[in-house]
């Protein structure tokens, strides 16, 4: 009988919420307490570092070592003060998540054997080379010369967690070559500030510097942590493998935005109580559609430090989901039949002088940027959709985008009905028949008439990957697992790009004569008309909208290696390398180590997957089937022959049908492995990546199958692993 299982629902049915301590003051009061932001630098740094500091912090200055070390000592009297006792360098490599090597403070204070006192350098805040063999690197860094090393970010601010000073930093080889996620954002952020920045002096002269805002929406599943404990799929892979769907999931759309259990609430609680301790300015928390499935979403902010703080608390999430008995899955779709969970990227860009780019403006002026900017925004995603769904794809998201509560793997542009009003107006007027800035004021349907509530805000398309949502765009197809960054960094790098050569055309247009706002109507025309296959208004979930989008040109592959593709097509090497953000020898090995890991994810489902079927569903179905023999055989003992027959003709036929199902896992599993086998057996990680994506994989779906019907027929009492129902009603 199934004891762990049982067990694990019984203890799950006991839990009571776990009592959360509530620092009794204002989250004002502490916000930022474990950060060395701006305050506690002015507390530990002199006037003259800090201000050097914030030179590097906003414009990208280089900082000398001898500043590296009065910050150090500050940064260091500030950490021990708050009890901290070692330090690490956190950085984000081609992994999931972050990576830390702890050192402590304790040197020598006149060398071995001595006294030992806290020291921290400018040396040791400004570089380590952490022994970095083991990360990957795509083949950037060949074992004999695995030096890698971690370099400060000044931008994002140093953090305490438990006892150690975090000092986020980049990673990068020996040669230079980035292995991480962080040294291409901030290379596009610097571009996308430089190339908005130009066309903003078109219109303002006066504008320095563009930030680029993010702000995500997490979505998350929280089980119990005894039923998640008793499902080695879910240890293993994040996701269940197998289960029949419950009788009752989100069909009757009581989850959305409905109470949140006791239980969840207290977690939420305290994850916003320790968010704030870390600066991170956490504003919602709320239920999500499908069952047991959660949000969190902070005010927006500088895109660097948004990456760093959504890393930040997914990793705190974990960590407290533990302490309230929960485990938290932050896969893309752990559970088959309800909805998979995401990351919406809010994205915009606003200048030093406080214009939001994508917020329609008061004056004429501003809404000529606004047009300017969005239209530009549109016509890079047109051109580099490709490359844009690429940052985003992954072996997990994969079974969240297109499974009709995602948007597809396909990227289009959604305006709503104003803006695209104002686009049609444009495009439609001719070359001779000039639109003025003035008559941007004055369009009914334009801009300007609606400037102080947010446009659109109940025409949401919640189907399209890329909305305009009234003041930003949403990209909406990042997995909730995943690091902003690629998407990120993609997104501000093609926009960068696109922006660099409309400024061209514009200044080609007006040296050749043309007035200025003239030369950009007639870009803005031309772009128009270009960019118009990417928009789409309708249901993207649609079958009619994946035949549409082919016929348009739009990137519609659905292959998750192949997807990577997109980031050494000529195009995107030659976009990347003109801004400075990644060379064509990192973006191959980054593609290099997307196979592997795709590679790797679905080996180990193909084995977890293989061995839940011959440890525990093969066993439990042939228990279950040889009490029905028994039972038949009995009755036959029992009763003549003929009434036997008739009285158990259902278990007979039942006998049969588990045979069946038992018979076509036993084959699928042996093909799987085989398929497995064969792919494993190619050197090339592409080809590899591509035979486990069309080979391997295609067998979960076939094997489950079997599985899942078993789940329905054999004895409650028999099934080993945790049920749907169980794993996704907290009470
Ligand atoms: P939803 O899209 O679910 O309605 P909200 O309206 O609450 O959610 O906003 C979601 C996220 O968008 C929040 O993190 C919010 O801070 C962010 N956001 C709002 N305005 C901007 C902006 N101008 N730039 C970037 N992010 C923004
Ligand atoms: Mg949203």
């Amino acid at each position: 009988m199934s004891t762990l299982r049982f067990k694990a629902v019984e203890e799950a049915s006991k839990r009571v919420p776990v009592e959360v301590m509530s620092p009794g003051i204002l989250p004002s009061e502490y916000f930022g307490k474990y950060v060395f932001n701006r305050a506690q630098m002015s507390k530990y740094l002199s006037k003259e570092t800090m201000s050097i500091v914030l030179e590097a912090i906003d414009n990208g200055t280089t900082l000398n070592r001898g500043i590296a070390d009065h910050v150090a000592a500050g940064m260091k009297m500030w950490a021990v003060e708050m009890g901290a006792t070692h330090y690490t360098h956190w950085f984000q490599p081609l992994t999931e998540g972050t990576a830390e090597k702890h050192d402590s403070f304790i040197d020598y204070v006149d060398g071995p054997g001595g006294n030992v006192i806290e020291r921290f350098s400018g040396k040791l805040l400004a570089q380590q080379e952490p022994d970095a063999s083991s990360f990957p690197s795509g083949g950037i860094r060949n074992t004999f010369e695995a030096r890698g090393y971690t370099a400060w970010d000044p931008s994002s601010p140093a953090f305490i967690i438990d006892d150690t000073l975090c000092i986020p930093t980049v990673f990068i080889s020996y040669t230079g070559e980035a292995l991480d996620y962080k040294t291409p954002l901030l290379k596009a952020l610097n571009a996308i500030d430089k190339a908005a920045v130009d066309v903003c002096k078109l219109f303002y002269p006066e504008v320095k510097k563009v930030f680029s805002y993010l702000g995500w929406e997490q979505e998350y599943f929280l089980v119990d942590k005894a039923l998640y404990l008793a499902r080695p799929d879910l240890i293993l892979t994040e996701r269940t493998l197998m289960g029949h769907e419950s009788a009752k999931n989100q069909q009757l759309e009581d989850h959305y935005f409905g109470s949140i259990p006791a239980r969840v609430a207290t977690f939420m609680q305290e994850i916003e109580h320790e968010a704030y301790k870390f600066g991170i300015p956490l504003k919602t928390c709320h239920n999500e559609v499908a069952p047991n499935q959660f949000e969190v979403a902070p005010i927006f902010g500088e895109t660097n430090l948004a990456v760093d703080q959504n890393l930040l608390v997914m990793s705190l999430m974990h960590k407290i989901a533990n302490k309230h008995n929960f485990k938290l899955l932050l896969h893309e779709k752990p559970f088959a039949g309800v909805n998979g969970s995401g990351k919406h990227n809010n994205w915009s860009l606003c200048t030093d002088t406080g214009i939001g780019l994508f917020t329609p403006g008061k004056s004429p002026n501003e809404n000529l940027l606004f047009v300017t900017i969005l239209v530009n925004t549109l016509i890079a995603v047109y051109k580099h959709n490709a490359l844009l769904k690429a940052s985003i794809m992954s072996a997990n998201n994969a079974h969240r985008l297109g499974a009709n509560e995602a948007p597809p793997a396909i990227i289009s542009v959604f305006l709503g009905k104003q803006i695209t009003a104002v686009l049609d107006k444009i495009e439609n007027s001719s070359d001779d028949d000039e639109i003025s800035v003035d008559e941007l004021q004055l369009m009914k349907l334009g801009v300007a008439h609606i400037p102080e509530v947010l446009i659109d805000n109940t025409d949401r398309n919640r189907t399209s990957p890329f909305a305009f949502t009234g003041n930003r765009f949403e990209f909406r197809a990042v997995g909730s697992s995943a690091n902003c960054s690629p998407a990120m960094t993609a997104l501000n790098s093609v926009v960068a790009a696109q922006l660099i050569e409309f400024k061209k055309e514009i200044d080609k247009k007006t040296e050749s004569g043309m007035k200025t706002e003239e030369a950009i109507y007639d870009t803005l025309r031309h772009y128009i008309k270009e960019s118009k296959p990417i928009r789409f208004e309708g249901n993207g979930y649609s079958d009619e909208w994946k035949k549409e989008a082919a016929e348009r040109g739009i990137d519609c592959e659905t292959s998750v290696p192949v997807i990577q593709d997109a980031y050494t097509s000529e195009q995107s090497v030659e976009m990347f390398e003109s801004i400075g953000v990644l060379n064509e020898k990192e973006l191959h090995a980054r593609n290099e180590v997307k196979w592997e890991t795709y590679t790797k994810k679905i080996q180990i489902e193909g084995r977890v997957l293989g061995d839940l079927c011959m440890n525990h569903i093969i066993p439990v179905a042939t228990e279950y089937q040889t009490m029905l023999l028994d039972n038949l055989y009995k009755m036959k003992v029992v009763f003549d022959e003929e009434k036997a027959a008739k009285m158990s003709k259902e278990d007979a036929a039942l006998i049969e049908e588990i045979a069946e199902h038992i018979s076509g896992i036993n084959r699928k599993v042996y093909e799987m492995v085989e398929a497995r086998k064969s792919a494993n057996r190619l050197t090339d990680s592409r080809e590899k990546a591509i035979a486990y994506h069309d080979n391997v994989e295609v067998y979960f779906n076939k094997i489950r199958y079997h599985v899942d019907k078993l789940e329905l027929i054999v004895d409650n009492r028999m099934w080993t692993l945790p049920k749907y129902r169980e794993l996704l009603f907290i009470s």
